[in-house]
């Protein structure tokens, strides 16, 4: 963003900052309520178990596998396959990939909905366009459409042969003596390995909230991670013929919900809409990709546009706006607000909130104008600032309302409880047949060992869980000390940096583990572990990269971005590189110039076998 671009001086027609803040304070205090963040624990829940079956393909049962290989990769989703595909180029002979997943893909394996779709253009989010020589057909790709480039990708670089799925892995250990990863699976699989790598996701665990009495309930109910199309009928672009004649409760109204409400409209009797907190739904505009599209790329192109959309986000100059959607023009604009030269920290301050006043505004009257009933534009109008809630985009969703059949239900302190027949909120219970949770993930900020799913021991014993109990310790936010040949893919809150295209973050991840692994297989290194000096130094890099954002994000609605209304209870150490992705020493510079030194900078190396 320019220093000198001007700012709104007079403010909107009717803004009064003191009554938006009223308004937005008293929006958020509804919400806090007691026991809001309460989930039922997923990964343990026993009554909710079948919440976690794979819906999308059977489970073969096969004989243990015991075998040793060079790496094996936790996660098969766009980190796992990156990591994969760079390791292969590195000349990486035998990967195991692991996943309870029944196939490749991970989000855009489980994720199947009807219109899921991503929301980060397709042309910056799908990885290795390039070198599969793919352009995407629409401008935000279906889910079927990623999930089947990812294949691709698993496919060109010979990482299915040997991937296990159906796999959940239970442990994994690091011998000492034979300087090899030892790992455990559900399936009595004895793995070893000499790298080890953990792509498990950031969203990878369904969130559902604890509701009292929601066992009781009688009817179909199911998470939106798992789609229950033997119930629904249909598939992901095709009518739900399952659901004619039946009562449909759509419960989570985030980027999930908005994305699958339109099929459902179109195909249940009737749909019960119940939202806590609305989301600000900008505009999508996604269309078939212009058949011109491809005409004069030039090699690097994909880089180029990741690092276009990324410089926006970051407020940096650039020629043109590549991407041109909601993320660069609203989410870029509150991002970084424009600084004029000499505006006091309150002047910022003020024009900041005025933009954000301004684009949000926008936002409510895109309801009015989309949502034909007054009663229920009022009730779909986002009250918080624009970041305080992951902002969502779409053009059927709101539109959605005017259909006679669905019904939005205001609950911002959420259900009282779910009986047998369905939801009951101020008293009125709502009888349905089907109650679909489209409740989300646990945040990117829930530790790395539980996104896991297994306990990491590393040297002496000591697990990864009680190493980072305090917060996370690391060289890049990849390495961490006493976990020997242990590389973790780059995630936000995990001491690398924040993005909203995941898949340049992964990139990067991957073309430093595979470079990282050539230069420790040329040097003949069996092991390697980060210097208890370097991982000081880039944890306080982190710790000092840190803007305390608590005292806006307080005022935000609870949600998993403002940690459910607990912002201060941030931890520094989980935060991320403060110069941000690319060049001007981003991380990406510093991941690219510590593979070029060579050096192995801030490791410690134990060659057994020099190279010859
Ligand atoms: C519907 C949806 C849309 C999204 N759209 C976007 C978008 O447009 N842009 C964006 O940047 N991000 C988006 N995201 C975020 C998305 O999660 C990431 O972009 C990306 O797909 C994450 O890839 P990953 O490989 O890191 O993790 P995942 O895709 O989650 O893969 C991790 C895999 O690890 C496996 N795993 C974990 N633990 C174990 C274990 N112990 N044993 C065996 N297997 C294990 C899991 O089963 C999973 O398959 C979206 C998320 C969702 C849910």
């Amino acid at each position: 963003m320019d220093e000198e671009s001007p700012t709104p001086s007079d403010g909107p027609a009717g803004y009064d900052p003191e009554a938006v803040r009223a308004k937005y304070l008293a929006e958020r205090d509804k919400r806090l309520v007691p026991g809001r963040a309460a989930i039922r624990d997923l990964t343990v829940d026993a009554h909710f178990a079948r919440y976690r079956q794979d819906p999308h393909t059977p489970f073969r049962q096969r004989a243990p596998v015991v075998d040793d290989v060079d790496v094996v990769i936790v996660g098969g989703g766009i980190a796992g396959v990156l990591a994969g595909a760079h390791l292969r180029k590195a000349g990486i002979d035998r990967i195991r990939i692991l996943d309870l997943a029944g196939g490749i893909g991970g989000t855009w394996y489980w994720n199947r909905y009807p219109g899921v779709m991503c929301d980060v253009e397709s042309y910056s989010y799908l990885p290795m366009l390039e070198e599969l020589d793919y352009i995407p057909t629409r401008r935000y790709a279906f889910g079927d459409e990623i999930r089947g480039h990812l294949e691709a990708i698993a496919d060109r670089f010979d990482l299915q042969a040997d991937a296990l799925f159906h796999t959940g892995v239970t442990g994994a250990q690091w011998d000492e003596e034979a300087a090899r990863w030892r790992i455990a699976t559900d399936r009595g699989d004895r793995i070893s390995s000499r790298f080890y790598v953990l792509a498990v996701g950031i969203l990878n665990l369904m969130k559902l909230p604890a509701i009292p009495g929601m066992e009781d309930f009688a009817g179909r109910s199911f998470h939106t991670a798992r789609w229950d199309y033997a119930y629904t009928g249909g598939g992901p672009q095709e009518p739900l013929t399952g659901l004619a004649g039946k009562v449909v409760g759509l419960v989570g109204t985030g980027a999930t919900g908005i994305q699958c409400l339109p099929p459902l409209a179109e195909s249940a009797a009737r749909v019960y809409v119940f939202q806590r907190t609305p989301s600000a739904i900008g505009v999508r505009d996604n269309r078939l990709t212009d058949p011109t599209f491809a005409d004069g790329l030039e090699p690097g192109w994909q880089r180029d546009r990741m690092d276009n959309l990324q410089a926006i986000i970051l407020g940096r100059p650039v020629e043109v706006d590549l991407v041109d959607d909601g993320w660069t023009h609203h989410f870029a604009a509150v991002q970084q607000p424009p600084r004029k030269k000499g505006m006091t920290p309150a002047e910022y301050m003020r024009s900041a909130e005025e933009i954000d006043y301004r684009i949000m505004d926008e936002h409510r009257r895109r309801v009015e104008e989309l949502v034909t009933d007054p009663a229920t534009a009022e009730i779909l109008k986002p009250y918080y600032r624009y970041l305080c809630k992951r902002p969502c985009f779409h053009d059927e969703y709101l539109p959605a309302f005017n259909n006679d059949n669905v019904t939005l239900i205001s609950c911002p302190a959420g259900f009282e409880r779910i009986t047998e027949k369905g939801p009951v909120i101020d008293g009125t219970e709502y009888e349905l047949d089907c109650l679909i949770y489209g409740t989300g993930f646990e945040a990117e900020m829930t530790p790395l060992h539980r996104r896991a799913g297994h306990p990491i021991v590393g040297r002496g014993g000591v697990t990864l869980a009680d190493k980072w109990a305090d917060g996370a310790a690391s060289l890049f936010g990849m390495m961490t000390r006493g976990f020997p040949n242990l590389f973790v893919m780059p995630a936000p809150g995990q001491q690398a940096v924040v993005t909203v295209n995941y898949t340049q973050l992964a990139v990067l991840g991957a073309e430093f583990i595979g470079g990282a692994v050539r230069l420790l297989e040329e040097g003949g290194v069996d092991a390697f572990d980060v210097s208890a000096e370097a991982e000081e130094n880039w944890t306080q890099k982190i710790v000092d990269s840190f803007i305390d954002g608590s005292s806006v994000m307080s005022a935000c609605t609870p949600s998993r971005i403002n940690n459910e209304g607990h912002p201060e209870a941030m931890n520094p150490r989980n935060g991320s590189y403060g110069r941000g992705m690319g060049d001007w020493f981003g991380y990406r510079d510093l991941l690219e110039h510590w593979l070029e030194a060579g050096t192995f900078e801030g490791l410690e190396l134990d060659v057994r076998s020099p190279a010859p």
